[in-house]
Parts: structure tokens; C-alpha cells; sequence
């Protein structure tokens, strides 16, 4: 048998493999999806935790500033209401004044925080609303991903077994020839020869349907020599019909 012929083999297993793991893989890219949109909402649940924290912190020191105000206004009263002249009083009371707008934007401050954070609490909730909807999807994902492994595993190990058996008999550098196309070109990583015209030696590609020069098929088609098309670079294969048509016409007795 030879080489092309060898490759051939191996190429329609892996076809079957990967036909096989169509649906598998489908489910495999939705799930993906799913733990791609769980991670997603968690790190903006971080993300808003953080600042959470960060406005709780703020709030906390506005309130603190608001009672040490209020600590400051009590002594200025207490010394207003021991005020021994007119002027004395004026300036304990423009003193208060300027403490109360201290306490106003101190106070302002706290409700600023205090509103944004019932903003992020209530952005929380969505999250965790969209997050536990998510992760009934995910599951669904994980159980329907299983289920099409499980489905194709016994089909998958046969075929398995039959490429390893199958490439044990290719040499190295066309098998890496293969795989590599295999895995750039996918089905496309071989295809057949189509023949245009016979007599006039007219040959295409069957995966670009580019021509290709006698030169370049005459060794695949005498020999089986290892050919890829000059356009796409697949590796190309003589069909049956197409081989048989090719052979010289049996003598006419
Ligand atoms: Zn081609």
C-alpha cells in the first residue's frame, strides 16, 4: 500500500472522530459559555463588594466628623450662654456658624455614601438574580456535555484504537504533514483529485477546485507518491472511479 493510500486511511478515521465530536464539542463551547458568564458576574459582584466596603469606610468618617461637630457646637454653647459681653457672643456665634456648615457637608457626605451604597446593594441583588439563573444554565450545560461524551465514548475508543493502529504504519513526517493540515484545514485536510478532461490531462483540486498541473499529479497518480495541491496545499488523493477511469484501456484482443 502505498503512502497516499496510507494517509487516506487514517484521514476518514479521523473524519468519523471528529464528525463524532460535533455535537460533544457544541456542548462543550455552551458550557464554556456559561462558566465564561459565572465568572463574569462574580468579578463584578467583586468588584462592587470593594467599593462597598471603600463607601462604608467613607460613611464611617463622616459620621465620626459629625459627632466630633457636634461636640465642638456643645462646648461653644455652653460658652455663648457665659458670654460676658455683646462681642464676645458674636464671636462664639460666628465660631457655631461655621461648625454647623462643617456638620452640613459632613452630613451631606454620609447620605452621598449611604444612597450609593442601597444603589450597589440593589445592583447586588441583580447580580445574584442573574448569577443563580446562570448557574441553573451551567448545570444544564455540565449535565448535556456528559450526556454526549458518554453517548460516543465506546464509537470514540474503537476509532481511537484504529488510528493508532492505522499511523503505526505511515511514516513520520507525512503523518505530521497530515496532522498539521488536519488540525489547519480540518475535513479539507485531503481531497480528491476531480478530473475535467482525461485526454487533455485537465486535473483539479476537490477542496479548491483549482487546476493542478500534470506534473504535480503524475507521481500520486503512478505511484501513490505523497502530492499536495499547489493552490490550498491539502494533500490530495485519488478517488476510485477517478483511479480506475485512469488506467490505460485493457487491450483489445
Ligand atoms: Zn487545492
Amino acid at each position: 500500500m502505498d503512502v497516499t493510500a496510507k494517509l487516506l486511511r487514517v484521514f476518514l478515521v479521523e473524519k468519523q472522530i471528529r464528525g463524532l465530536q460535533t455535537r460533544l464539542k457544541a456542548a462543550e463551547r455552551f458550557l464554556n459559555e456559561q462558566t465564561n458568564q459565572v465568572t463574569q458576574l462574580d468579578a463584578k459582584k467583586t468588584s462592587i463588594d470593594t467599593q462597598l466596603k471603600q463607601l462604608a469606610a467613607v460613611a464611617k468618617q463622616a459620621e465620626g466628623e459629625v459627632a466630633r461637630l457636634d461636640a465642638r457646637m456643645a462646648t461653644i454653647r455652653e460658652q455663648m450662654n457665659g458670654a460676658q459681653t455683646n462681642k464676645e457672643y458674636k464671636a462664639f456665634l460666628t465660631e457655631l456658624n461655621t461648625f454647623k456648615l462643617e456638620k452640613d457637608k459632613a452630613e451631606q457626605s454620609a447620605l452621598e455614601s449611604m444612597t450609593k451604597v442601597d444603589d450597589l446593594k440593589k445592583q447586588v441583588g441583580e447580580i445574584e438574580t442573574q448569577r443563580a439563573e446562570r448557574d441553573k444554565l451551567r448545570t444544564i450545560a455540565v449535565t448535556e456535555r456528559d450526556a454526549r461524551a458518554a453517548e460516543i465514548k465506546d464509537r470514540l475508543d474503537e476509532l481511537t484504537k484504529e488510528r493508532v493502529a492505522l499511523t503505526a504504519d505511515v511514516p513520520g513526517d507525512s503523518l505530521r504533514l497530515l496532522e498539521r493540515l488536519v488540525n489547519t484545514r480540518g475535513e479539507d485536510a485531503m481531497a480528491p483529485i476531480e478530473i475535467q478532461d482525461r485526454k487533455r490531462h485537465e486535473f483539479t483540486c476537490g477542496s479548491c477546485q483549482m487546476s493542478l498541473p500534470l506534473d504535480t499529479v503524475s507521481g500520486l497518480m503512478s505511484k501513490g507518491k505523497l502530492t499536495t495541491c499547489v493552490s490550498c496545499g491539502c494533500i490530495l488523493y485519488l478517488g476510485e472511479e477517478e483511479a480506475k477511469s485512469l488506467q490505460p484501456a485493457a487491450p483489445k484482443r
